[in-house]
C-alpha cells in the first residue's frame, strides 16, 4: 500500500473508508479527484481560514470546503445563531418561523425576486427550477452552456454510471461566448425551448474560467424574452461572492430564476431558489419536498450569515484579499520565471500554469504549498473567505515563493 508519512492517520481511515463506502471517498472530495497521497482525505477541526487534518496538520485553506464556507470556519455569530436555534428545535412537523424571516431577507436582496423556495443542495434547485420552467412554458428543451457543471441528477451530471439516452434527449447545448452557437441551436429549437440556464462566469473543471464576453449574457436574457424562455441563473457556486443581490448584477443581466447554496449558510446545508412574479403558479406546480429541506437550524444559520456578509460589506473585503493574492501569485512566478495564468474574478480565482494542459506543474505546486501549510486544489477554482486577511495571505505568498523555485527546478519553465 502506497502512503505518505505526512498523513497516516488519513491513509488508515482511507483504507477503513474503502471496505465498507463505494470508493472509499466519492465525488468531488475523492483523492482520486485532487492529488492521490499528496493532499489530506481527512479533516479534523476547522477555525477561521484554516482547518487541521486527522493527522495534526494545520493548512491555510483556499478551498473553503468547496465554497459553503465564505465567512470562516466556525463563525461565532453564525454557531450562536445556530445552536440558539437547534435549543428550539430543527426538524419539525412544520416550518419553523425562520423559513419566513429567511425568505423575506433573500427576496429583499434579489432585485428581480418575489418568491423563494428552500432545499438542501445545489442539484435539488437546478433541476427543480428546470421543472417550473416546463411548467410554465408547456415545453420540453434544456439548453445549456458545454462544460457547465449544475449538479449531479441525470439531466446534468458529467458522470457516465446509470444513465439512459433518454435522460439527455431534451438537453441541448451551446458554447459559452458563442453567440452564434447559441442562435443556431435557438433556431433549430424554436418553440421548443422551454429554459436557457447559465452560470454567472464559465468555470468549467480542469479548465481556465471565462468571464462573460461583451453583451453574451444580455443578448441571451434578449433572445429568452421574445421567445418566452425562462433564464436560469445557476449562482451556486459564485452566489455571495460576487454581489450579494445575485452575480446577475455583478455581470449586469437579469435572469428568471436564479439558484443559490453553497455560500448561503456558511456550511450549514441549505439551497434556495428564487424566482419572478409570472413564475409562482408555475413554481407552486412542481412538487418540492424533502424529509430535512424545512430543517430550521440551517435557515437560522443562513440567515445569520446573509446578514453579517451584508452589514460588514465582506464581499469588498473578500474581494481585496482576493486581488492581494492573485496579483502577488503572478508577480512571484515571473519572479521565478514561470507564467501562470489567473482567471475568473478574483474571489473565485482559478489558477493554472499558462501553455500546460495536463496540469503537472499544477499539482507539483499544490502538493509542494500542502508539505508547507497551505492548501490549494490543483485543478478546481479556489475560493477566498472573509476570514482570510492579509497577514494569512503574506503567509501564504512565502510558502507559494518556496513551492513555485521547486517547480522552476523540476520542470524548467
Ligand atoms: N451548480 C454549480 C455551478 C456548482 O458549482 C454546484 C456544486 N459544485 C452545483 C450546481 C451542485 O451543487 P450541489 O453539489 O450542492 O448539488
Amino acid at each position: 500500500m502506497k502512503t505518505n508519512p505526512s498523513y497516516p492517520e488519513s491513509m488508515t481511515l482511507f483504507n477503513r473508508a474503502e471496505r465498507v463506502i463505494p470508493g472509499g471517498i466519492y465525488g468531488h472530495m475523492s483523492p482520486a479527484a485532487a492529488l492521490p497521497l499528496e493532499l489530506p482525505y481527512f479533516a479534523q477541526r476547522a477555525k477561521g481560514c484554516r482547518y487541521w487534518d486527522v493527522d495534526g496538520n494545520e493548512f491555510i485553506d483556499y478551498m473553503c470546503a468547496y465554497g459553503p464556507i465564505v465567512l470562516g470556519y466556525n463563525h461565532p455569530e453564525v454557531e450562536e445563531a445556530a445552536q440558539r436555534q437547534a435549543k428550539d428545535g430543527n426538524c419539525f412537523n412544520h416550518p419553523a418561523p425562520v423559513m419566513v424571516e429567511l425568505a423575506e431577507k433573500l427576496v429583499s436582496l434579489v432585485d428581480f425576486a418575489d418568491w423563494t423556495v428552500f432545499g438542501k443542495n445545489g442539484s435539488d434547485m437546478t433541476t427543480w427550477a428546470t421543472l417550473v420552467a416546463r411548467e410554465y412554458t408547456q415545453r420540453k428543451k434544456i439548453l445549456r452552456i458545454q462544460g457547465s457543471y449544475h449538479g449531479a441528477h441525470a439531466w446534468c451530471t458529467p458522470g457516465h454510471g446509470g444513465l439512459i439516452e433518454e435522460d439527455r434527449m431534451n438537453v441541448h447545448t451551446f458554447e459559452w461566448n458563442d453567440l452564434e452557437d447559441f442562435q443556431w441551436v435557438m433556431k433549430k429549437f424554436r418553440n421548443q425551448v422551454a429554459c436557457v440556464i447559465v452560470t454567472p462566469f464559465h468555470h468549467p473543471a480542469f479548465g481556465d474560467s471565462e468571464l462573460p464576453g461583451v453583451d453574451f449574457l444580455q443578448e441571451i436574457e434578449k433572445s429568452c424574452r421574445k421567445e418566452g424562455i425562462v433564464l436560469i441563473l445557476d449562482d451556486i457556486r459564485a452566489g455571495f461572492r460576487l454581489h450579494l443581490g445575485g452575480s446577475h448584477r455583478f455581470f449586469n443581466f437579469e435572469p428568471d430564476i436564479i439558484c443559490f447554496s453553497k455560500a448561503m449558510g456558511n456550511g450549514y446545508p441549505i439551497s434556495a431558489a428564487l424566482g419572478r412574479k409570472e413564475l409562482n403558479v408555475a413554481a407552486s406546480n412542481v412538487f418540492l419536498t424533502g424529509s430535512f429541506w424545512n430543517s430550521a437550524v440551517p435557515m437560522a444559520a443562513s440567515l445569520a450569515c446573509i446578514k453579517i456578509l451584508e452589514r460588514e460589506n465582506l464581499i469588498d473585503h473578500m474581494r481585496d484579499m482576493g486581488d492581494m493574492l492573485t496579483q502577488e501569485l503572478h508577480r512571484l512566478a515571473e519572479k521565478h520565471g514561470l507564467l501562470i495564468s489567473v482567471s475568473g474574478p478574483s474571489t473565485v480565482p482559478f489558477m493554472s500554469f499558462a501553455n500546460e494542459k495536463n496540469f503537472f506543474r499544477s499539482q507539483c505546486f499544490s502538493a509542494e504549498c500542502a508539505r508547507r501549510g497551505v492548501f490549494f486544489h490543483p485543478h478546481h477554482n479556489w475560493f477566498i473567505c472573509a476570514a482570510h486577511e492579509e497577514k494569512d495571505i503574506r503567509q501564504t505568498l512565502g510558502i507559494a515563493d518556496q513551492a513555485f523555485s521547486v517547480v522552476k527546478e523540476k520542470f524548467g519553465s
